[in-house]
């Protein structure tokens, strides 16, 4: 065991240490999910249901300990509850779907005489490792639709935000139901290593460079590996689009949570004609937004959860100003009784031989750059490794789904941004690029990532006879 700690995003301050669990404590939590899977599967997916809703119902019990918690971890106070919310509204969603994703299918085959079933067979011990900037969503954005599709679930959340575990594990406990189903872990990379090395499917939600690490610990061992990895999110704001709209939401979407967003707007393409304004709109409403501080209750911009994200943001806006960017507003890492904020930043006259239009920037920044034509915007558009989500605005909802379609991007938002947020279990949408691999995380049928599908083929005729052999070698 060694023993890790944590810096508080409002003070500074280093105020938290834990111990890392080891490999021999990873395996000893898979050792006993995968005792309690056998018992999960077989209760069914009513009785999964049941458990999950009253694991809901404690979460909003336990409400205040895990978001106090959360707003240390994170610097932020709202989101936290959110956060703590969205579980229960996931349960409620998949346990609503489950019995009609994993419907029994029985029927005739094309060949005479041969029917089959379908068999869907969890896999029995799934492994999440998840990043810190929704530590709680996304420690179980996957192990729900896991959980109902009957696997036990070992969870290791990101040691940059683990005051939350605590009080997490407390709730889970007091379902007595869940021993053993949902466990937690808590470390750093070598803790997550040992996970892979110990379970049946990992998925990773994290950065592009460790989901390659991952990817590859899953390689060694054959097993499935979902990565849900960086964005760098494309606008593209067309001639005739409501201009008031697009940087309201742009900015909207650029700034939540600080900008530490995987599916944030990144960078904006503006048709020529309208860039000047537009940016002049952002511009405003940039500058009226207030940093939550000295109040975490108000205000619309926390600070960096990670330290090191404000040094990474800097040097991008540092790169983009030497190759002749504009910052129009913003743009300065300010400290503030130790925690480090930024306020929302516009920058105009990007290129794509900046980091800040290359690279994800997990910042409160919007960077701007003008185009002449809708190909031209396609074109700068997919010129980039990611492809999580994107967003279109246009004079008319069908004109941006024109071009929204054109854009390799696993969802696009048209007339808005994070519309994904509003549809998890509507739709599906895959990661393009290096912004993921896996079936879709969104829609119903994510739970179907879940399982082996085994088919039990019956022949109720005669069998083929030996002499068919010679027949097919003649
Ligand atoms: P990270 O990759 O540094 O860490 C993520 C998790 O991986 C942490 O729990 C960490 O302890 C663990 N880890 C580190 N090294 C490991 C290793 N060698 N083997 C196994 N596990 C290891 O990511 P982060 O900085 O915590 O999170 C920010 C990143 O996450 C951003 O790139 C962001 O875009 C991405 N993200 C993606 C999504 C999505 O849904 N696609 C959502 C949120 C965040």
């Amino acid at each position: 065991m060694s023993e890790l700690q944590a810096r508080n995003p409002r003070t500074g301050q280093i105020d938290y240490r834990f111990e890392a669990d080891d490999a021999a404590a990873v395996n000893a939590a898979v050792g006993k999910a995968r005792a309690a899977q056998v018992g999960w599967a077989q209760s069914g997916i009513a009785h999964r249901a049941e458990v999950l809703h009253k694991w809901a119902a404690q979460l909003q019990r336990d409400m205040e300990k895990i978001a106090t918690a959360l707003s240390i971890d994170t610097g932020r106070a709202r989101i936290s509850h959110e956060e703590v919310d969205a579980i229960g509204h996931m349960i409620h969603g998949y346990a609503e779907h489950a019995e009609k994703v994993f419907a029994p299918v029985s029927r005739a085959s094309g060949a005479p005489d041969i029917d089959f079933e379908q068999q869907y067979v969890p896999y029995p011990v799934v492994g999440v490792i998840s990043p810190w900037n929704f530590p709680m969503v996304l420690s179980f954005f996957d192990a729900l639709p896991a959980l109902m599709a009957g696997c036990t679930v070992v969870v290791k959340p990101s040691e940059v935000t683990p005051r939350f575990v605590e009080p997490l594990v407390e709730s889970i406990r007091a379902v007595p139901e869940l021993d053993g189903v949902i466990q937690v872990v808590r470390g750093d990379g070598a803790t997550g290593q040992a996970l892979i090395a110990a379970v049946d499917l990992i998925v990773f939600t994290g950065s592009i460079p460790t989901g390659l690490k991952v990817a590859q610990a899953a390689a060694q061992r054959l097993i499935p590996c979902f990565l849900e990895l960086g964005g760098k999110d494309p606008a593209i704001v067309l001639a005739g689009a409501d201009l008031d709209r697009a940087a309201t939401s742009i900015l909207r979407s650029a700034v939540y949570n600080t900008g530490q967003v995987c599916y944030a707007i990144e960078r904006v393409y503006v048709a020529e004609k309208v860039h000047a304004e537009f940016v002049r709109l952002l511009a405003e409403k940039a500058a009226a937004l207030a940093l939550n501080y000295p109040d975490m209750g108000r205000g619309e911009i926390g600070p960096f959860i990670f330290e090191r994200q404000a040094g990474i943001v800097a040097g991008q806006l540092r790169d983009a100003e030497a190759k002749g960017a504009r910052i129009v507003t913003g743009g300065t890492v300010e400290e503030h009784d130790g925690g480090l904020y930024m306020r929302a930043t516009v920058v105009d006259g990007a290129t794509h031989d900046m980091e800040l239009m290359t690279e994800e920037t997990f910042g409160p920044v919007v960077p701007v750059m003008a185009f002449d034509t809708v190909d031209e915007a396609v074109r700068l558009a997919n010129d980039t490794r990611y492809g999580l989500t994107a967003a279109v605005f246009g004079p008319t909802p069908e004109e941006a789904t024109r071009v929204a379609a054109r854009v390799n991007a696993g969802a696009v938002s048209i007339n808005d941004t994070d519309l994904p947020r509003a549809i998890t279990l509507d739709g599906e949408k895959m990661a393009f690029g290096m912004s993921g691999i896996g079936g879709s995380r969104y829609g119903a049928s994510t739970m179907m990532r879940y399982v082996r599908k085994k088919a039990l083929i019956r022949n109720h005729g005669e069998v083929k006879p030996l002499a068919v052999l010679s027949e097919e070698d003649a």
